[in-house]
Order: C-alpha cells, then structure tokens, then sequence
C-alpha cells in the first residue's frame, strides 16, 4: 500500500448528522494537503447511513465548507444510501463464511441483558444468544419476514492488534469488544461496514481520522482480516483541545465552519490555522500559504500530542492575511460584510469606488471582516450621535472647543483643495498655537467628524468624506456644544 507506484486515494467521510465544525474540516483539510501533496485522489464521501439522525442541510453545509475553504474533491460526493445492495451483499458474505450471523433478538430483549449486566457491574455486551441459531431457523425466520440484524462474530478470546501510522501498534483485548452490529433490520448497513466496504471498493490507500474512531478501528481491522481485504494505512489525527486543555467543544469556539465565514475569517488563514493543529513544519514557521502546505505536508509531520485550538492566534493569523491581501482584494472581501453589518438605514447597493477609499484607511487594522460594519459606518452614515462631553478633549472646556471648532471651519473652508496635505497644512498649525496641542486639535476633530475618539488616519479620513459631509459635521458639533449646560459651558 505505501509502495511509491501506488496512487495515494484519501476520503473525507462525513456523516450529515451535523453541521461541519472546525474539527471535522481538520480532517478534511489534512486529507486534502496529503493527497495534493502526493499528486492523489481527495474523495467525498457522504455517511448518511444513520437515517434516524440525518440533518436537514448538512450535506449542503458540508459541500459549503469545503468549497468556502477551497477543497476541491477529484470524486464524490458519493453517498452511502446510493449503495445498500453492495453492503448486504457483503454482510450477507461475511454470514456465509462464518464471520458474522443474524440476530433477532427484539429490543425489549436486548434492554433486559443491559440492566442484568448493568446490576452485575459487568460493561454491556450482546450476550450472544443468537450465536448459535441453526441455518434453517434462520432461513425460517427470515423467510416469515422476521426483522433481524447481522453481527460480526467477534473472537471473544485474545487481542486484535493493528498499526497506526501515528500512534505505531495498537492492541485491543477481544473481550472489551462486542459483536457489533453490521446490518440493521431497516436494511442500512451501520458506519463500520459501510466505511470498511466502500474504503475497499474505493481503493483508499490512508485513512486520515479523529482520534476518536480509534476504538472503531479494531473492529474495521477484523472486518478486513474477515474479508480478505489488505486494509489501508490507519493514520488517527491527534485530538484538539481548548485552551483549559479539555476536549474541544462550543465554548472554545468549535463552532460550524459556516459560522467562521460569516464572523469574518479569511478561508486562506482558517486553512493555515488548522493546518497547524497536529502537522507542523518546524515547529516555529506559522504563517504557510496553501501552496507552502501542499508542498511540505507529509505525514511523518504529524504528532501524536494533542494540539491546541487558540482563538486569539487564529485572530492574528487572520490580521496577517488580511494586511497582506491588495487594496482592491481587501474592499472585494469587505464589500458583503458592509452591506450585511451596516445599519439598514443606509442605502443599497454601497457604491464600490467609495468602498476602496474607505476600506483602504481601514485595512491596516481590521482582525475580522466583521468588524468593518462597526468600524465604517460614520464613513456611511448622514448623522453621528455622541455625546457632547466627548468633543471637551483633553479637559477642554466648551467655550474653548467652540472657538477651536469655528477656526477649524474657517481653516479647511480656506483650503486650496480638499486633499490630505492641504487639509493638514490648514489644521495643523491651529495646535501649535499657545495653550493648544496638535492631540487636542486633531482629537476634537476627529469627534466632530467620525463621532468616535479612535478612528482611522484623519486628514485621510477628512478626504474620503468629502467637503460636504466634514463641515456639516463641524457645524453639527458647534450646535451640539451649544446645547452643553451653562456650568460646563464656562
Ligand atoms: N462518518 C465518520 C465521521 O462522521 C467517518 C469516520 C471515518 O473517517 O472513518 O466522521
């Protein structure tokens, strides 16, 4: 299997019994870079073998993730319920030679054997009651339309031993195992069958999966040894913890992939951020690009220690790669955040010219795309509210400020263009005048004109809003500074 002449085949198995979090598209995401990094086949595979717990709109969200991160799939999706024939005829040929049985144990039976073992302490087991049917009391049975399942007759002796390319040999004890059931009554096969089934026919070389389905894998090993079948190379992918070192969930911010696109992460840092959870280069280089992944993922690159999920590095990571989009690129992606976080009252469709100048002032420091409706809007808006004790900058009274205000209008309305050098050489020398600051002068400004205390370089920002807009505001602030209170007027 891992001779070089071999074509390397990966799957992504999803099962729709969820929306994709961050955890599954690690998986999905390691599977890919391998199988672009060997020149391989990347397979989607739908597992929706478990009809009782289907999700409406998970295999779209699935299919939307992956498109959202850019991984691209050679086959697929192939979907398990498009293929029942192929696994009954297998379990049927697992029951043929011995390997497995038919059981119609019913499942108020099945409730008394827990509770007995329950009482007796003793971990739950199928007690093998049907182990010993006779082949005509089966083909009775089954001829009266009798619902039955078919177990895999697992050795209640000895270990079941395989190789994990990530966590070398593992052992199982037989008699911590069950005789799990392949094929249900309603005619679905269960995951173990299924996936062992199609990873033959599929011709997989690597399976790439969480760490979780280790306890799944004794069973798979024995179904190949059953079968006949060279199994794949097992790789299971360390575990992500949250920061406080216990099993990832919700509240770390393990949430649907979806969820990170709509919160405004770039899908080229996401893939880059989740590279790094179990796969390292060095164990120093963080910033990778997807082709620098492509070409440096192998497998022997993966640790067996659990790696960390770290929300802040991820926001880093996003800034990163936000600073290093183009300009234009930068307004592109912003342009739907914009139109989706902006408040309603502003008019649509945003004009996309004006969309550049604004985004350009803005780039520097946006973490999240959807910070930009927040962070633009006095860019968009008609009206700024704030208080008026915000304009009192620096403990300047508001007699003062009035008198800086009606400088400031009267400077920028003598500027010979309303551009950025202009504009400074009309306001700056206005603070260094006695008794005034360039941070007072500028930051009484910049409350005038954006109605926040941080904001943006402002003569650029002065630019982009145009002659109009800045001295309404300038003249919106006199007023508002007018409605001060006597005592703090003076
Ligand atoms: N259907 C399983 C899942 O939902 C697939 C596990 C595997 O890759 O074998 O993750």
């Amino acid at each position: 299997m891992t001779d070089s002449q071999t074509t390397v085949r990966v799957r992504f198995a999803p099962s729709p019994t969820g929306f994709p979090h961050v955890g599954n598209i690690r998986t999905a995401l390691f599977n890919w870079l391998f199988a672009r990094h060997c020149g391989g086949r990347f397979i989607l595979r739908i597992e929706d073998t478990d009809t009782a717990r289907r999700v409406e709109g998970a295999v779209e969200a699935i299919v939307d993730g992956l498109e959202w991160m850019g991984l691209d799939w050679d086959e697929g999706p192939i979907f398990q319920s498009d293929r029942l024939d192929l696994y009954r005829r297998e379990a049927e040929a697992l029951v043929r030679n011995g390997f497995a049985y038919y059981c119609f144990c019913s499942p108020e039976r099945l409730e008394q054997v827990r509770q007995e073992q329950s009482l007796r302490h003793v971990p739950p087991r199928y007690d093998g009651h049907c182990r010993g049917l006779s082949k005509d009391e089966v083909a009775s049975r089954l001829a009266a339309a009798e619902a039955g399942v078919i177990r895999f007759k697992t050795p209640t002796e000895g270990e079941t031993v395989f190789q994990d390319l990530i966590r070398g040999q593992v052992s199982f004890s037989n008699s911590t195992l069950n005789d799990y059931v392949l094929m249900k009554s309603d005619g679905y096969p269960t995951y173990h069958l299924a996936n062992v089934v199609d990873d033959h026919y599929m011709e997989i070389t690597h399976i790439m999966r969480a760490d979780e389905w280790i306890s799944s894998t004794p069973l798979h090993a024995m179904l190949y040894q059953s079968f006949g079948w060279q199994p794949p190379v097992f790789a299971h992918l360390p575990m992500i913890l949250g920061p406080d070192k216990s099993k990832l969930s919700k509240r770390h911010g393990a949430t649907t992939i979806i969820e990170y696109r709509e919160k405004g992460y770039l899908p080229e840092a996401v893939v880059n951020f989740l590279s790094l959870l179990g796969w390292s280069l060095d164990d120093k280089t963080e910033l990778l690009s997807r082709a620098d992944l492509v070409a440096n993922f192998t497998l022997e690159r993966v640790g067996k220690t659990a790696a960390v999920f770290d929300i802040p590095k991820l926001d880093w990571m996003n800034g990163m790669y936000i600073r290093a989009l183009e300009p234009v690129e930068f307004a592109r992606r912003a342009l739907p955040f914009l139109e989706r976080d902006l408040p309603a009252t502003m008019p649509r469709p945003l004009d996309f010219e004006y969309v550049c100048q604004v985004t350009r002032l803005v780039q520097e420091r946006t973490r999240l795309l959807s910070e930009l409706g927040e962070t633009c809007s006095f860019f968009f808006s008609e009206d700024l509210s704030y208080p008026a004790s915000q304009l009192l900058v620096k403990g300047l009274d508001a007699t003062a400020a009035r008198a800086l205000l009606e400088r400031v209008i009267s400077a920028v309305g003598e500027a010979p263009l309303w551009r950025v050098p202009q504009l400074e050489a009309s306001i700056r020398p206005l603070g260094e005048e006695p008794g005034m600051s360039t941070k007072v002068v500028f930051g009484v400004v910049r409350v005038a004109i954006t109605g926040r205390s941080a904001a943006p370089p402002l003569f650029e920002t002065m630019e982009v809003l145009g002659p109009e807009r800045c001295l309404r505001r300038l003249r919106a602030a006199l007023a508002l500074l007018a409605s001060l209170p006597q005592e703090q007027a003076h």
